[in-house]
């Protein structure tokens, strides 16, 4: 794997098995959930790798195999050339330095009886950093400072509730990033916080990428936002990723019905109602994942399905050097 390469899922699987009785375990008549459904990507050191979908497409699942919080049913995650299902606890808790997480609820990941300095300096105490309380105290201030909360001094005196959604997103960041890590995943970082402040986390977390050489994980159902700061979009359905390539292809050139779906859904930022692609966009809701449909399995909502989507399942395909689809249409 070469050395630009930092993350690679090779054919992961997650399948959860639903709840059955003794005898039906037995027997294996079982129902299984297919979070997710073999999925190979890569992602480049210092890049961003958006994983788009509905709730229900597999991404968040794909954010806990990666922050190693579940195990794959099968396949491989590679991180720098090493499978991270082969790590003893020594090589989990390096990992788990070089690895951390965003969540969507800044509020609810921090002990509200916890002042500022307290939140940041937790992941200090779990993974014993060399240092006493005035080196964490310094650590502290300038992770506040790298995100922009100033004076630091004051507040990391105060407690979360202390503070706006803006500025404990900004937090949040700073306690992903004090250990730091080479890689974060954001699980919809900004989906909580005003739309007017949602641009200025996002344009410093991409600030804070460059200055430290940072991987993303993006996870999010906002295409809007995926544009502007993933260089690589993956759009995910039913657990499989259904297109990928550079993020600016996807969002101009989409190929895939249920990607153009997505973006006719995605509201017109000069009218706030148009959509930027005028077509029906998709039929009902997303199907139950342990009831997966044969043949393609957007199937059941595609405007554009043939009676042979119901049999045949088509592979990610290449339709160009860097945009992937798996369409009966692009074949
Ligand atoms: Fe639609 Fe058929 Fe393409 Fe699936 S393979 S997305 S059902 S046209």
């Amino acid at each position: 794997m070469s050395e630009d390469i930092i993350l690679r899922l090779e054919n992961v699987k997650k399948y959860f098995r639903l709840h059955a009785n003794i005898l039906k375990s037995l027997l294996k008549k079982y129902k299984e959930i297919k979070a997710v459904d073999d999925i190979s990507i890569d992602l480049k050191r210092g890049e961003t790798l958006a994983l788009i979908g509905e709730s229900g497409s597999g991404k968040t699942t794909i954010g806990k195999l990666i922050m190693k919080l579940i195990n794959p049913t099968s396949g491989s995650i590679i991180f720098e050339n090493e499978n991270i299902n082969d790590f003893n606890k020594e090589k989990t808790a390096e990992y788990r330095r070089n690895v951390q997480m965003i969540f969507q609820d800044p509020y609810a990941s921090m002990n509200p009886r916890f002042k500022i300095k307290d939140v940041l300096k937790e992941p200090l105490y779990i993974h014993n950093i060399d240092g006493d309380e005035k080196t964490y105290d310094d650590i502290v201030i300038n992770a506040l400072k790298d995100v922009k909360i100033n004076p630091p001094e004051e507040f990391m005196e105060r407690y979360p509730h202390m503070i706006s959604g803006g500025q404990r997103q900004r937090i949040a960041t700073a306690r992903a990033l004090i250990l730091n890590p080479k890689l974060v995943v954001a699980d919809e970082p900004v989906s909580m916080i005003d739309l007017s402040t949602r641009a200025e986390i996002l344009y410093m977390m991409k600030e804070l990428q460059t200055d430290k050489n940072l991987s993303y994980i993006y996870i999010t159902h906002d295409l809007s936002t995926a544009r502007y700061f993933a260089d690589t979009i993956a759009v995910m359905y039913l657990g499989s990723i259904v297109e990928i390539g550079d993020a600016d292809e996807i969002i101009d050139n989409p190929k895939h019905p249920y990607t153009k779906a997505l973006i006719a859904a995605v509201p017109d930022a000069s009218s706030g109602r148009v959509n930027i692609i005028k077509e029906l966009p998709i039929k009902g809701e997303i199907p139950n994942a342990s009831d997966i449909p044969l043949g393609c399995r957007f199937h059941t909502r595609c405007i554009y399905a043939k009676d042979e989507c119901r049999n045949y399942i088509p592979k990610l395909n290449n339709i160009s050097e860097r945009h992937s689809v798996s369409c009966i249409l692009t074949e």
